[in-house]
């Protein structure tokens, strides 16, 4: 039986997911609802619930990777990163409670300004 959170199911290759990148630690892939051209999300394969379990010791490097790679992959797909977008939602603002990191390209084709 698969596990209850979805993004689980993607790293147990028990629901599809257009994959872009993937290493033992972190996977990458499209967002169901791309809100732009290039929208990607990048996350740990194990669970994390959201940015508030995120230890500053622990999980600095594996941010940082999230990162790195997920702007390696907006480069691979032909985005442009002086133009592009990366956060988190502020929980309870989120809707899937596994840690994931938006990357969105172009940020300029969103319809809300910031
Ligand atoms: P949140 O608001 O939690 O930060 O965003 C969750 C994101 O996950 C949304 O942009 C939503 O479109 C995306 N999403 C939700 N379910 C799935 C899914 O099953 N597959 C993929 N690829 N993306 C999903
Ligand atoms: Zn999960």
């Amino acid at each position: 039986m698969g596990s209850t959170c979805i993004f689980c199911n993607i790293v147990a290759k028990q629901s599809p997911a257009d994959v872009k990148f993937e290493n033992e630690e972190i996977i990458i892939f499209k967002d169901i609802s791309p809100v732009a051209t290039h929208h990607y999300l990048s996350i740990p394969k194990n669970h994390i619930d959201n940015i508030k379990s995120l230890n500053t010791v622990y999980h600095e490097e594996l941010l940082q990777r999230l990162i790195d790679e997920g702007k390696r992959v907006i480069v691979e797909q032909d985005g442009d990163l002086t133009d592009s977008l990366l956060g988190f939602h502020l929980p309870p603002f989120n809707t899937v409670g596994h840690l994931h990191l938006h990357l969105i390209s172009p940020a300029s084709s969103l319809s809300f300004k910031h």
